[in-house]
């Protein structure tokens, strides 16, 4: 698809869409696999108001969560697909089936009515995007992302790599988070390259893949990597051809893992820093001849990059302390929420809740968490909403859940839970499937009499974990 056909096919849809109803402002939920629906309709929806891209995975209670949340009023779904997106859709919300057909017309299946022929420029001020990210306290909370903060941050991705219009971008990651959509889509659209979007990806569908589009870079965290590695004992495998680097990012990567990765593709690995607050890309390791450091993040890319002491004061290097960054990518605080944003913001910085120290180069090295997410596979979830369902559960009286590490996933969820009610594990665990996406649902359980307390009495997750980690 050419970019002349991309606007064309946006702007098309956009006006499609505000014939249905759709107007300046309004939040737009859509539920779609990867694929080129999935970026034109991110644009289409963002050009009039705010898209709000949902993981396809999520079960209904997370939909209605979400779609609550965002205050979407209108849900975009393949025809005939996303049902248990539907039924969560709030009273008052209408559902808009979009399909991209044989001859590249993005369809609108029901009509609108409106007849709507133009469409003005959005208003970098504007918001474009609404995420969420998992709180540590708390319910997920809401990130809204000005056109400015993510034409920033894609600016800020095709200078870190020199991206040019002969680049081209093989997209793994979801494009319902900023991973898949600002690094491998975003910032390639800013430099006029070409992104390859895959509709079902698959680490063995890896290789057929590379060999048929022959990417210059890709980028995902540190699971799908380890996956693919899995599957390549050849160096420079077919498809590498024109590969100038790969992109590591979303969690921590081994430099073992990075060692392993150059020599199988036989160009340098970086490994990036993002955040969704920030519309993803903090920092990353150069290009050659810049010098990569295995274990660290890198250095910021367009954004500052501070290390704060609990008062909120600049560290020196060599000192640890929490993660701030400050940059026009950064959002000027969550929605709806002035307890996150007095915590979060501080003297103009925002707190990643993430710990590291800076060396004399600049270069970040991520030493752990202040927040207590739990990160698998780059996907980030809040353990008390692990908690809440399970409470919600008769049989359970409490439930504390964590991250255990795992060698592939980088931490899968556990949970410690004290019953009131007997109950089996598997039975717990399928009521846990119907309310929670698959990647969310607690891969180890606990049963305990008590909640493991802190010797000052307190219940504290890492306490907890570090009780059931040991065993
Ligand atoms: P998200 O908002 O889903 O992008 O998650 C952001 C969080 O992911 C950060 O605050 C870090 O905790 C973690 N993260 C991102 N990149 C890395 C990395 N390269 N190494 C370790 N953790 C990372």
């Amino acid at each position: 698809m050419t970019y002349g056909r991309l606007r064309e096919l946006t702007e098309q849809v956009a006006m499609g869409l505000m014939s249905h109803g759709v107007a300046p402002g309004d939040r737009v939920a859509m539920v779609f696999p990867n694929g080129p629906e999935a970026i034109l309709l991110f644009l289409a929806t963002s050009m009039i108001g705010v898209s709000c891209p949902l993981n396809p995975g999520y079960k209904e209670d997370e939909f209605r969560f979400y779609l609550e949340d965002t205050g979407a009023r209108f849900l975009l779904v393949p025809p005939g697909e996303a049902a248990t997106a539907r039924q969560a859709l709030p009273a008052g919300g209408k559902v808009i089936e979009v399909e991209l057909d044989a001859t590249g017309r993005l369809e609108l299946n029901n009509h609108g009515g409106g007849h709507v022929d133009s469409i003005d420029a959005a208003d970098p001020e504007a918001t474009a995007l609404v995420l969420h990210t998992s709180g540590t306290t708390s319910r997920p909370k809401r990130v809204p992302l000005r056109h400015r903060n993510l034409l920033t941050s894609a600016d800020n991705i095709v200078r870190s790599y020199e991206l040019t219009p002969d680049d081209v971008s093989l997209c793994i990651m979801p494009l319902f988070h900023v991973h898949g959509l600002v690094a491998s889509t975003l910032a390639t659209f800013a430099s006029g390259g070409t992104v390859v979007v895959p509709r079902r990806y698959g680490p063995l569908g890896f290789r057929p893949l590379m060999e048929a589009t022959t990417p210059t870079w890709f980028s995902a965290s540190p699971t799908p990597h380890q996956l693919i590695l899995a599957r390549l004992q050849d160096r420079r495998p077919p498809g590498c051809e024109r590969l100038r680097f790969v992109r590591s990012c979303s969690a921590a990567l081994a430099p073992a893992q990075m060692e392993l990765m150059e020599d199988r593709f036989g160009v340098p690995v970086l490994e990036a820093y993002g955040m969704t607050e920030a519309s993803h890309q903090m920092a990353s390791n150069p290009l050659p001849p810049g010098r990569r450091v295995p274990g660290s993040v890198g250095r910021g890319t367009g954004v500052e990059v501070a290390i704060l002491d609990d008062g909120g004061n600049e560290l020196a290097a060599g000192t640890s302390g929490e993660v701030a960054v400050r940059g026009p990518n950064v959002i000027d605080g969550y929605e709806n929420n002035p307890q996150a944003n007095a915590s979060s913001f501080t003297r103009g910085w925002f707190r990643t809740g993430d710990l590291g120290v800076l060396d004399a180069d600049g270069y970040l090295r991520l030493l752990s968490r202040i927040k207590e997410l739990i990160n698998r596979g780059g996907e980030k979830i809040a353990p008390r909403e692990i908690d809440e369902v399970l409470e919600a559960h008769p049989s359970v009286k409490e439930a504390v859940s964590f991250g255990v590490p795992h060698p592939t996933w980088g931490e899968e969820v556990g949970v410690a839970v004290v019953l009131s009610a007997p109950i089996t594990e598997k039975e717990l665990l399928a009521f846990c499937r119907s309310r929670l996406a698959d990647f969310k649902v607690p891969r180890h359980l606990h049963f305990v009499d008590s909640i493991p307390k802190t010797p000052t009495g307190k219940i504290q997750r890492r306490f907890v974990a570090e009780q059931f980690i040991r065993q």
